[in-house]
């Protein structure tokens, strides 16, 4: 019997498991052997290669320009990688080749998709991705789930999510960087915005769970935000603060199928009155409910409208642009802000004097504001050594 050529890697796994041919009693017959080729990941391979590769081989700077720019997934993935990295050793590649992608990038439209866990946002992303992707769109997928430090990875980890669309030729799924901070994974998902478009992926779309701050990071880097809800459950039982529908360009009522249409429709208009509340917003856009059912891919067609008539308007009065110039200025700011907060936290001899600072304080024998300047001057003497 002839062996498929695919089944010979997965079985070299099941052999350096440590298992001997004796005592493995899967080696018996080769459909048993074959059966490793049932087991695809449906995670993109670009990210797994990508990972695996990584270690082995560092590539120049010049070589991950190139596979990036030709819209090679597998070099995409391990410039993601490098970039999520945080390595001393790597910074210094990975700032050169954001820098190189720059030219290349801001030629997509980013969409923020957010909302309670189990509101239907991967199947969303799977039946409005393919759409994009049947309209001749590249679609990249990022996550940003500040959680995943503690879980491991619960946005998009899950292998079962988005099968479809992970598999396609034109997407690219990357889960979120698995460990740091929201401020550090934020500015990854950035610069991954960056390399996903120098690679020529037309549409982002950046996915997080809608109970956090996460919400904010997001909102500074995309260009559209989704909100997807529920009917029949109050704000607060959705556990969406005020603050996240007023992000919101866009709000979708999904599951609006079956028994649950007309709950669709009534929250729907619930909705509309309580977005008439919200301040008009400055660049002239009105924000809208629809409603959608992402497993019977119903009313994508009308999100996709509302996302281009956004656009289109924005391009018209100047808010794409005047948007994506001040996301960059506070995310300037945002980062100086956070290299002084690390730089003067981390500083070995402010870490000791803290302590004593401190504790003076605590004896009331010097203020808090006294101590800050103290602080603060042998930080600058120390840093100009
Ligand atoms: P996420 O946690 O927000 O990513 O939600 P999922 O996409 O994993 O969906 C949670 C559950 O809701 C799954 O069982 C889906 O099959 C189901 N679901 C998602 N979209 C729809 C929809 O449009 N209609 C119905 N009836 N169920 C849906």
């Amino acid at each position: 019997m002839l062996l498929n050529p695919q089944a010979i890697p997965y079985l070299c796994i099941v052999i350096s498991n440590g298992m001997s041919k004796k005592n493995n009693p899967k080696n018996h017959s080769a459909l048993k052997v074959q059966q490793g080729i049932e087991q695809p990941s449906s995670l993109n391979p670009a990210l797994t290669g990508g990972l695996r590769q990584f270690k082995k081989d560092i590539l120049s700077p010049e070589a991950f320009l190139k596979g990036v720019l030709s819209g090679d997934r597998s070099l995409l993935g391990r410039a993601i990688t490098l970039v999520e990295s945080g390595l001393p050793e790597e910074k210094e590649a990975a700032r050169q080749l954001v820098n190189q992608c720059l030219p290349y990038s801001g030629k997509s439209i980013r969409i923020g998709i957010t909302g309670v866990p189990g509101v239907g946002k991967s199947t969303f992303i799977e039946s409005f991705g393919l759409q994009m992707i049947s309209r001749g769109k590249r679609v990249a997928v990022l996550a940003i789930d500040p959680s995943s430090t503690r879980t491991k990875g619960s946005i998009l980890g899950d292998k079962t999510r988005m099968e479809e669309l992970s598999t396609h030729a034109n997407a690219f799924i990357r889960p979120s960087a698995s460990s740091g901070t929201l401020g550090g994974v934020a500015r990854a998902t950035r610069e991954t915005i960056i390399l996903c478009e120098a690679a020529g992926f037309d549409l982002i779309i950046i996915e997080t769970v809608g109970v956090g701050q996460s919400e904010t990071a997001v909102a500074q880097i995309v260009d559209f935000f989704l909100l997807l809800m529920l009917a029949g459950g109050g704000d607060e039982l959705q556990g969406i603060k005020r603050g996240i529908m007023e992000m919101a360009d866009l709000i979708v009522i999904n599951k609006a199928d079956g028994d649950n249409i007309q709950k669709a429709k009534l929250a729907k208009m619930e909705y509309e009155n309580a977005l008439h509340l919200f301040p008009a917003l400055p660049n002239g856009w009105s924000p809208k409910v629809l409603t959608a059912s992402a497993i019977n891919k119903d009313g994508l067609d009308a999100v996709w409208k509302e996302i281009e008539t956004f656009v289109k308007m924005m391009n018209q009065n100047g808010w794409f642009t005047k948007n994506r110039q001040q996301q960059s200025l506070s995310i300037l700011r945002d980062s100086i802000t956070q290299s002084l907060n690390s730089g003067f936290f981390d500083n070995k001899i402010i870490k000791q004097l803290l302590k004593e600072y401190e504790q003076q304080i605590l004896e009331e024998k010097i203020s808090p504001y006294e101590a800050s300047q103290k602080l603060l001057e042998r930080y600058f003497v120390e840093i100009e050594k």
